[in-house]
Parts: structure tokens; sequence; C-alpha cells
């Protein structure tokens, strides 16, 4: 399965490359991926589960927009592999990262060497976005202290399962507060001047959990962080184990699939290997430009 891909889209008829890579890979139980209980109820079910899902990417998206270069996410770093990296966050952190998840991480994976082979050095980025505040998605930040790094306002505030002792001392993000409205989404941001990249609440997973559209000409980009581990889930109303709350989440599985309904959309949650096959997929169908 490829873990990564490069397409080019457009914008108002701009080109606009889209790169979706894969900062090395996790596993998680498989009762953690997906549970008929949620909360407490779903604690022994997974804790005790004897068996791993198969490697899963951990998604970044980097998107070279006329208006600069966008990055959604920051992927996994290698230091993850080792022994202590979550001892500084205490002894049910350590204990529970170390025990429910696996991962296999290379240097060369790092979302700095990603940007480097693309030729993007960080003085082209215009902002880094985070969908939300978990370590595999924020890990990476630690490359980018000069960075403008966002943050839906709500999320900073009220974060769900966040170790913060994981980050970079400077950590400071911009907050963004979602006044707009996007379609079905009665919280969003627009974050670029041509109103084509969009910061939308989808919350279950966090509290404020965002997912980012990319507006293409062709199609619209969803990158969904973690509302669901694959498109099934959504379209099965199945839930992980770790959400916030189902029926926060089932609320959000049911506008995003409402906005798929009214939009050509490619789904592309943090962790579906899938999300590769669709963005080639996208490429094929509207005839733009790939690179594997
Ligand atoms: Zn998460």
């Amino acid at each position: 399965m490829l873990s990564s891909i490069t397409v080019t889209l457009h914008c108002n008829k701009q080109a606009v490359k889209i790169h979706l890579v894969s900062t090395g890979f996790v596993a998680v139980k498989t009762k953690f991926r997906e549970n008929k209980y949620s909360g407490v109820l779903a604690l022994p079910t997974f804790l005790f589960d004897k068996y791993f899902t198969e490697w899963m990417p951990i998604f970044i998206m980097i998107v070279e927009h006329p208006e600069g270069v966008f990055i959604i996410d920051t992927g996994e770093i290698a230091d993850v592999n080792n022994r202590d990296y979550f001892k500084s966050s205490g002894i049910i952190a350590n204990w529970f990262d170390k025990k429910q998840f696996k991962f296999s991480i290379n240097r060369k994976d790092e979302i700095d060497e990603q940007l480097r082979i693309r030729n993007i050095p960080a003085e082209k980025i215009k902002a880094i976005i985070l969908t939300h505040l978990h370590f595999d998605h924020t890990d990476g930040i630690k490359y980018f202290p000069d960075t403008t790094i966002l943050v839906n306002k709500a999320e900073w505030e009220k974060p769900f399962g966040d170790l913060p002792k994981l980050y970079p001392p400077w950590f400071n993000p911009r907050l963004v507060p979602l006044t707009d409205k996007y379609d079905v989404f009665d919280k969003a941001q627009y974050l670029t001047d041509a109103k084509d990249i969009i910061l939308v609440e989808t919350p279950g997973h966090t509290y404020h959990h965002c997912s980012v559209i990319i507006k293409t000409d062709e199609c619209s980009i969803f990158f969904a962080g973690d509302i669901c581990y694959s498109q099934e889930q959504i379209l099965r109303n199945k839930f992980p184990a770790n959400n916030t709350s189902n029926k926060v989440a089932m609320a959000t599985y049911k506008k995003v699939r409402s906005f798929a309904r009214k939009n050509p959309v490619v789904f592309i949650p943090s962790h579906e290997a899938m999300g590769v096959e669709r963005l080639k997929k996208c490429a094929a169908m509207f005839k733009a430009k790939l690179v594997i």
C-alpha cells in the first residue's frame, strides 16, 4: 500500500499541489479502533484486547497553494520509539500509551525530512493547521519554532487526551475562533483570502476536534483528522472506543454525510491507508497531474 501521493488540482484555476504523506505507522488495539461500547464500558474491552490492528498511516497534508504552503498536522517523530518517551506525562499516560499503541517511525518519515525531499523550506510555510492536540498530530511541531501554528481556540481551551508535557516550551499557537459558517458546518473559519481552505469543527473525538476542507475546482478534499478511522465507520455509524461522546460523533458523521451528498468529496481520515487510493482515483477522474 502506498504511503504518500502528490496530486495537482486547482483553486480558482490556479494549480495547487497537494501532498498526502505518512510520517510513519501506528497500530492500535482492534477494540480501540472500533467498539460497540464507549467511555468506561469500552475501557476493559480494549485494555485486555490481545490483538492489534494492521499498521496504519499517520498522515499529514502539505498544500502548495497560491497564497503559500499550508501544512495540516505535523505527524509523529522517531523519538516516540524511545522507552521513556511518555514518562514526563505521568504514570498512567506512560503505561497507557506504551501498552495500547505501537509505532513504526523512521527518522526519514518525519515531517522535516518529508519537506526537505520535496524542496519546501520552512520559510515558505504560511501556516501549520492542527486538527486537534493529540501527540501523533502535534509531535512534529518541534521543527517549526518560527512558523505560525493555528489551533481552534475552543480545542486549545478544552483539550481532551493531550499530553502538553510533550510540547516544545515555545509552543504558543495562534488561536482561531470559528466565527464563520461553511455549508453544513456552523463553526468554521476561512484560512485563505480566496476562502478555499476552511477549518470546520467536527467534534466527537475531542470536544472541539476540527477537519480541514480544501475546496478545489475539481472537488473538496476533506482532511478528517481523527473523526473516525475509516470512511466505512461514517457510513455504518460505527465508533472508535475513545470518543468524548458517540452522540456528538454521530451528529458529526451526519453532517459529513450531508456535506458529501451535496459536494464531490475525497474523504481522508488521518489513519486510513485508503486515503492515498482515493486521492489517486480523484486525480485520474479529473486527469490531474499525479506523482506517486
Ligand atoms: Zn486523536
